[in-house]
């Protein structure tokens, strides 16, 4: 199975194999490799020739798992370090950065002051915990109930109705997308907070045209 995201100027391509094959696969030799990847996806015919040896291609080796306790004095873990996603639906990076805003929107004010202790940290894991269980599950469902079928099969497989109506109407596509940057309590910086700060660094004479800008008579009314 051959999955291809296009990145605008490239194309990422993942060559999913079962779990424990890789050496396998290689021994096969690259040129075997190149042949499979072409037999899935003609259009590739031409530019897997890119791929000038093992170096360039990068085994992902997929675990779904999370730390029982993200934290400790000292250290809180977040994204990958915290829970290894699987690359189903593409969502590590979303949920990286959502621990990372999750993660300053609860320490900042604690640091500043000194007082980031454990159940500081703590309340961010649990912040985090329930994103990171439901996507872990709804991937885990994914590999079982699509993947596993597929990569134990030859056939070429007809994707679920969901998959074909995306398909069908790419306008559909958003939703999973919307599903994906979902966050049970969004994790957004505090506007007001950001807001008040920047209007305290912001150069006074700034300040000052704004006042004159707000406080000046309309055109109409200047003679
Ligand atoms: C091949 C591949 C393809 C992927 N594709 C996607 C995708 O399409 N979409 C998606 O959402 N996710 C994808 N992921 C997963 C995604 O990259 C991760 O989930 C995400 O980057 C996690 O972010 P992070 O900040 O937790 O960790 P990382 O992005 O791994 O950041 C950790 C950083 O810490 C640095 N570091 C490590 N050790 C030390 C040290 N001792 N001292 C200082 N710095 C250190 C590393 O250099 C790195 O910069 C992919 C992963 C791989 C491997």
């Amino acid at each position: 199975m051959l999955g291809m995201l296009d990145r605008g100027d490239f194309l990422q391509c993942a060559f999913v194999i079962p779990k424990g094959a890789a050496e396998k696969v290689r021994q096969r030799g690259l040129e075997a490799f190149r042949a499979d990847i072409v037999e899935l996806a003609p259009l590739l015919k031409d530019r897997v020739t890119e791929l000038r040896s093992w170096d360039d291609i990068k085994l992902l080796t997929v675990k779904v798992d999370r730390l029982r306790e993200w934290y400790r004095p000292g250290l809180l873990c977040i994204g990958d370090a915290a829970h290894a996603m699987s690359p189903i639906g593409g969502v590590g990076i979303n949920l990286a950065i959502q621990d990372a805003v999750a993660a300053a929107n609860r320490l900042a004010g604690p640091l500043r002051t000194g007082q980031a202790g454990i159940e500081v940290l703590a309340d961010v894991q649990r912040r985090r915990m329930f994103p990171t269980r439901a996507t872990q599950r709804m991937q885990i469902l994914a590999q079982n109930k699509l993947l596993g079928r597929v990569l134990s099969s030859r056939e070429l497989p007809t994707p679920p109705l969901p998959m074909r109506l995306m398909s069908r109407f790419p306008l559909l596509q958003r939703i999973p997308g919307r599903i994906v940057g979902w966050d049970s309590v969004p994790s957004t910086l505090p506007h007001r907070t950001w807001a008040q700060q920047r209007q305290r660094e912001r150069p006074q004479k700034w300040a000052k045209a704004d006042i004159g800008a707000r406080t000046r008579k309309p055109a109409s009314a200047l003679t």
